[in-house]
């Protein structure tokens, strides 16, 4: 088998389509020297050797690897005319991790391979530029030592050891950047790096480059299973069992003087969508430095320098001078990078993200891939591709993730309160959004709050899982191509970086800005479209959806086959789901209403009632309150069909167990405190899940169901008076054998036939269940016979599938998703292979007998992308979530059916 494959050059062995195998950065290298475009020669060692190597082991793995890396090292060689190693014509290489999807940052990099103390002095010599090669070979050393050597600081409120030396020397020599270091400083960098390895790692710097590479592949490979790497794969659902690629690249250098540098650039706007090309560059500098921000990066277009001076208030003279864009400094490098962003857009047709390197005049493009986006950017970037004709409708619509939307439906800040609040410093307008919460220094620390904004001088691929807890990320350094903007933009959480009027001291675990002091758990406010950090707590209001929203679900509704629902117990939910497109209600569940207060009390004496008599007495309490509840949902609907579930669980969820309230019940009921503690211990459950409750408690108490449907009907009689004709669809939960149907179906049809005696007027309603116990899919034909429509509980179908307590599943489902026992939290997802098929069989058996049946789903999984797209292949008639996953379920149906 073929573990290497060879891009740039004469002969590209791989191409895009081969993300799997070559990652995303190896294949797109080779798709760009397919199409042309300037790339440094190299190869790519695959994703399998990944897998692998982590069966086999080092040793094996080089062996296999051997011959081909070595006869790549060669071809690279005999192109560039040069030799990896040698003291008098060096070849140096890079060795860059890239997965089958991007990670940005994830996973590790090591640049300027091949030097040691012979080297540099050759490549000294053959450039003429001795100031570059120890500023190659001190970065190497800084690399190499923390990637493969693993190098780290000793406290997190300590700066990484080669940042402290670098620091002390600049402060020794009194010079503020990187650039201004002499050779003489340089070279005592690289001594005192040496010595911090030795000392930190107990083993000297490797002076053969062979060794050197090994170190590198395998640093690579090892980089898949950092932690960070893990818990990036988590939230983004990325399998473990993929490996990463290896890529061994020619280096070009961005640090050989003012004609070269290095920078990051997009096709269109990450953060907005906007059409306008755009990224940041440094002169005289490596890859690394724009990333992290290790200078203030420069704009490459003039509209973009414009931009960034007047929100970092430099003077039009300053930014010409200290500033200037790409676009002023290097007009004809920068026409020629303009030609390949747009010619790589067009290829991929879609926004490109893309690093580059300018070697003394000349132009490499050293990666592209699709740019990670907010969700506003995803929206507006698909609609804009799609008026531009890059794509078709199909495709816009695909390229929306359906989970992204949900960015757009989080609140923003109120612009009147906006003006009455105080800005204490301006950054860069990262990723949009708006977040208040509690200063944090440190990643390990935002969950310390439960809103809180991880406050850095900048943020490291380390810090992921902080940035994910955290409301909001403020950096005082870095700009819109920095780490914490580009992971922001990729989570869809708000960012704004490179405040620099802002001074953190980590250890005193304090900010200063505009004269003042915050402290940890302080609290303050970003604003992600502005750049604005304010003091204090400012006022969200709900969002309003941009017209390409609307263009999205319009495109949605052209291809969808589904119906989506909703699930809602009050008005107010009804109307935010109306408005975002539900087309009824696929669940109300009543219990919902009888927690209010003055209702508990009327329940609580209902349950603890001793005679059928008083029962029915505290339920006619309830009643009327139902009906209007009801009379609510229906108007709120406005004749949309709506689902209504009765009661469901256990009523023990419902009695007071603090002795106070026991006592107050026991005075309002005028029963002893004995007689009501007794009564709640009769009503204690070994386990309620699989207890009285569902139809288990309408088949025991048939006053319960009589007075719902009761409220039902009345309430639908009530709303057509005012000329809203509605058709209640009445659900009995919890059913497992077709009897337990049929007799809350005779209560719920006499009561109707009696409220429609009593009215002298009648409506249409329909009479349904839940299948969410095995059984019921399994007898589905028999019980629909009787039953008028299916709605899966999906989430009581699970636990009863799987035997899983969804309450008691937080102590071992995290684990088996770690360990991989389970590869998706099924309360999530939902299992198509078990549970599906309980579903399938239920659709399939229920049709049989009744080929119209409606059939739909309700619960948390109506709401989720991928079981939504199951739903449409089992041919549900509709899904039913939430209302804020409404746009979600309308896309996922929608790309289902294309
Ligand atoms: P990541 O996936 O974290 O972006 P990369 O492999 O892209 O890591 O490399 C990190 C940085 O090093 C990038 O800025 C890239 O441009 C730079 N780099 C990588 N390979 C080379 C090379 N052959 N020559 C010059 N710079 C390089
Ligand atoms: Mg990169
Ligand atoms: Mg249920």
């Amino acid at each position: 088998r073929t573990r290497v494959y060879k891009f740039g050059g004469k002969k590209t062995d791989g191409d895009g389509s081969m993300k799997p195998l070559l990652g995303g950065k190896g294949a797109n290298l080779a798709e760009m020297s397919r199409i042309g475009i300037p790339v440094p020669p190299g190869f790519t060692i695959t994703t399998e050797a990944c897998t692998e190597y982590n069966e086999l082991g080092r040793k094996t793995l080089k062996e296999l690897l051997k011959d081909e890396v070595e006869s790549a090292v060669l071809g690279i060689e005999q192109m560039m005319k040069s030799k990896f190693g040698d003291v008098e014509n060096p070849l140096l290489l890079s060795v860059r991790s890239g997965a089958r999807v991007s990670m940005p940052g994830m996973m590790d990099t090591v640049l300027n391979l091949g030097l040691n103390d012979e080297v540099v002095a050759g490549l000294a010599l053959k450039t003429n530029n001795e100031r570059f090669a120890w500023d190659s070979y001190r970065r190497f050393i800084q690399m190499y030592g923390s990637v493969v050597m693993g190098v780290k600081p000793h406290n997190k409120e300590d700066l990484d050891p080669f940042e402290e030396i670098i620091d002390a020397l600049k402060e020794k020599r009194g010079i503020d950047l990187d650039t201004d270091f002499t050779v003489a400083d340089l070279k005592d960098l690289v001594y005192d790096f040496k010595n911090v390895v030795l000392k930190q790692t107990g083993k000297p710097f490797p002076t053969d480059p062979w060794e050197q590479l090994w170190g590198g592949i395998f640093a690579v490979f090892n980089s898949w299973n950092t932690e960070r790497a893990r818990y990036y794969r988590l939230i983004n659902k990325i399998p473990n069992d993929w490996g990463t690629a290896v890529n061994v690249q020619t280096m070009v250098f961005g640090n050989m003087g003012l004609s070269s540098a290095t920078g990051v650039a997009f096709t269109r706007d990450a953060a907005t969508g906007e059409n306008v090309f755009n990224g940041e560059y440094l002169i005289n500098a490596q890859g690394e430095d724009v990333v992290a921000g290790v200078r203030t990066p420069q704009q490459i277009t003039k509209l973009g320098s414009e931009r960034w001076a007047k929100l970092a208030t430099i003077s039009e003279e300053d930014r010409v001078e200290k500033y200037p864009s790409l676009q002023e400094l290097m007009p004809e490098l920068y026409d020629e990078l303009n030609e390949y962003q747009k010619k790589l857009e067009t290829h991929f047709k879609d926004m490109q993200d893309l690093e580059f390197t300018i070697q003394e005049g000349k132009l490499w493009i050293l990666q592209t891939r699709n740019g990670k986006r907010t969700g506003a950017a995803m929206v507006k970037i698909a609609i804009d591709s799609l008026k531009e004709g890059l794509i078709d409708d199909k495709t816009a619509l695909l390229r929306i993730d359906p989970n992204k939307l949900d960015e757009l439906l989080h609140p923003i800040f109120d612009t009147k309160s906006l003006k009455k609040s105080h800005v204490i410093a301006q950054g860069l307008p990262a990723s949009p959004g708006a977040a208040t919460g509690q200063i944090v220094f440190f990643a390990d620390e935002a969950k310390k709050y439960k809103n809180s904004i991880l406050t850095r001088i900048e943020t490291s691929p380390e810090d992921l899982e902080g940035m994910n807890i955290a409301r909001g990320i403020l950096t005082t350094r870095g700009g819109m191509t920095s780490h914490a903007a580009v992971v922001a933009r990729g989570m869809g959480k708000c960012c704004v970086s490179g405040a620099g009027s802002i001074q953190i001291d980590y250890k005193k675990r304090i900010m200063r800005a505009n004269g003042k002091e915050f402290h940890e758990g302080d609290w303050i406010s970003l604003d992600g479209a502005t750049g604005n950090v304010y003091e204090g707590k400012v006022p969200t209001i709900e969002p309003e959806l941009s017209g390409e929203f609307a263009d999205i679900m319009k495109l949605s509704d052209k291809y969808i086959k589904m119906q989506v629902r909703t699930n809602a117990d009050t008005p107010k939910d009804a109307r935010v789901a109306r408005s975002f497109g539900a087309q009824g209600i696929g669940l109300t569940r009543t219990e919902h209403m009888f927690f209010e207060v003055d209702r508990i009390k009327a329940m609580r004496e209902m349950i603890l009632a001793d005679t059928v008599k008083a029962r029915k007495q505290a339920l006619s309490q309830l009643l009327p309150m139902q009906r209007s509840d009801f009379e609510g949902i229906f108007e709120a609907m406005e004749g949309l069909p709506v689902t209504i579930r009765l009661l469901d669980p256990p009523l023990h969820e419902f009695v007071p167990h603090q002795l106070v309230t026991q006592k107050e019940l026991a005075e309002d009921m005028h029963i002893s405190l004995e007689a009501v503690k007794s009564k709640i211990a009769e009503l204690e459950e070994f386990n309620p899940m699989m207890g009285h409750r569902g139809c288990r408690l309408g088949n025991t108490y048939p006053e319960i169901t009589e007075m719902q449907t009761r409220a039902i009907i009345e309430a639908a009689l009530d709303v057509k008076e005012k000329g809203i004709i509605t058709t209640p669809e009445i659900m009995v939960p919890l059913v497992g054998t077709v009897h337990e149907f049929t007799e809350q179906e005779k209560i719920i049809r006499n009561t109707a036939k009696q409220v429609f005696k009593e009215r002298n007027d009648s409506v249409d309603f329909l009479v349904g269940t839940m299948i969410e116990i095995p059984r019921a899919a399994l007898v589905a034909d028999k019980i629909a016979e009787h039953a008028e429509f299916f709605s899966f509980g999906t989430n009581d179908l699970t636990q009863t599938t799987y035997g899983y307590s969804r309450d008691d599943s937080g102590k071992f489902l995290p684990v088996y998703i770690e360990k991989g026992i389970l590869k998706e939290d099924p309360f999530e997802v939902l299992d198509q292979e078990g549970v599906g098929q309980l579903v399938n069989i239920g659709i399939e058996r229920g049709r049989k007998t009744k080929p119209k049946l409606k059939v739909g789903i309700c619960g948390e999984h109506g709401g989720e992308p991928k079981s939504v797209a199951f739903c449409h292949n089992q041919k549900m008639n509709y899904v039913s979530c939430s209302p804020y996953r409404v746009p979600i379920a309308r896309v996922a149906a929608a790309q289902a059916a294309v």
